[in-house]
């Protein structure tokens, strides 16, 4: 499931922002499904690979992880990678095509007195799912590999996903000559409008069908029983979301995947606490060791560690061990591990002990 970014923009690792930036554009521009050179799958790559490598934080998590995880956490989706370049959309006889603006510009139809109800049945993407998966403290410390279970909608196995019965003929349409789309002249306070609407023939698939496939009965999709392996990465706190990017409910009619949004939850630990990065725990000492310092052994995420305990150590008194925390998650390093020095007075004390005590009189 890794994807090598960089290759795909053709830039270096070393890149900076301002290189990924016009590599992106230069790549979108040439792959852009309006275009003669257009290549639907390319630029959605192209898309994908900028999410991640044009946003600095999200860049070096991808260098630390990977692109699991970066799929996981990258915001948004396809659309939002159009934000990159101008998409050339303004008033006044332009030619709109709201099959794509629809998503972006939520409700800017309505300015015109289009209803949304222009998207075809190709662009509606699956849905996205949300699942909740709790996991043990160690296992958020140190990373792990999870399988999910779930019910969801998947590509069709019968037709693949192309909708027919296999074996039946599949036409392009005449209306609109596959291209599922018409051009239509709309009338609004702006002026004209060259608008492309969904062809109604064919409701902008471009094709029609002598059978549809019995199994979907021309859907596309099946639901089924999945089975997922999520990468979690070591760091990830309580109630962090993971996005699995085309993981979600299978399209219908051969649409884009929506996403899978995996909630964690983190169970505690009876023995640390966590706070952010940092990691918290206390120890009992003995007033003796207290008093005239001791080396002791305390437990971190990594396993015993020795700790040095200087004479005259007082009670609740913290001592930093720099680097036993937990690996951050969005940058490099690990927080460090606090550790309390609880000072255990004795309870019962024999006459010997007391009368030595006394002697001492502390
Ligand atoms: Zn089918
Ligand atoms: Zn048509």
């Amino acid at each position: 499931m890794n994807k090598d970014y960089y290759n795909t923009l053709g830039v270096d690792k070393n890149a900076s922002q301002d290189e990924i930036k016009k590599a992106f554009r230069k790549k979108a521009h040439e792959y852009h499904p309006d275009k003669a050179s257009g290549d639907e799958s390319k630029f959605k790559e192209v898309n994908e690979a900028y999410q991640t490598l044009g946003n600095s934080q999200k860049k070096s998590q991808y260098d630390q992880f990977g692109s699991t995880f970066e799929q996981a956490q990258a915001g948004g989706g396809f659309a939002n990678g159009f934000s990159g370049f101008s998409n050339g959309f303004s008033g006044g006889g332009v030619k709109v095509d709201f099959d794509d603006l629809g998503e972006m510009f939520g409700g800017i139809g309505d300015i015109f007195g289009f209803s949304g109800g222009s998207k075809s049945r190709r662009s509606q993407r699956g849905g996205d799912i949300q699942v909740a998966l709790t996991i043990d403290f160690e296992e958020a410390v140190f990373g792990v590999e999870k399988e999910i279970s779930l019910q969801k909608h998947i590509v069709c196995d019968h037709c693949n996903g192309n909708l027919a019965e296999p074996g039946t003929k599949i036409e392009t349409c005449k209306t609109c000559n596959g291209t599922g789309r018409v051009t239509k002249i709309q009338r609004t306070i702006l002026g004209n409008m060259q608008m492309q609407a969904v062809c109604d023939a064919c409701g902008g698939e471009g094709k029609t069908y002598a059978q549809k496939c019995k199994k979907c009965h021309g859907k596309g999709i099946i639901l089924d029983d999945s089975k997922i392996k999520i990468k979690i990465p070591a760091g990830i706190d309580n109630n962090e979301t993971i996005r699995v990017s085309g993981h979600g409910e299978a399209g219908e009619g051969g649409a884009t995947a929506g996403d899978l949004y995996i909630k964690v939850q983190v169970r505690e630990s009876n023995k640390f606490q966590r706070d952010d990065y940092d990691i918290k725990s206390s120890v009992f000492i003995s007033f003796t060791q207290a008093a005239m310092g001791d080396n002791i052994n305390v437990e971190t995420i990594d396993g015993d560690v020795k700790l040095k305990i200087p004479a005259g150590t007082q009670s609740s008194t913290i001592f930093k061990l720099r680097g036993k925390g937990i690996n951050r998650l969005r940058s490099s390093g690990r927080g460090d591990h606090f550790m309390e020095i609880k000072v255990k007075i004795p309870d019962s004390l024999n006459r010997k002990q007391k009368q030595l005590l006394k002697e001492l009189n502390l």
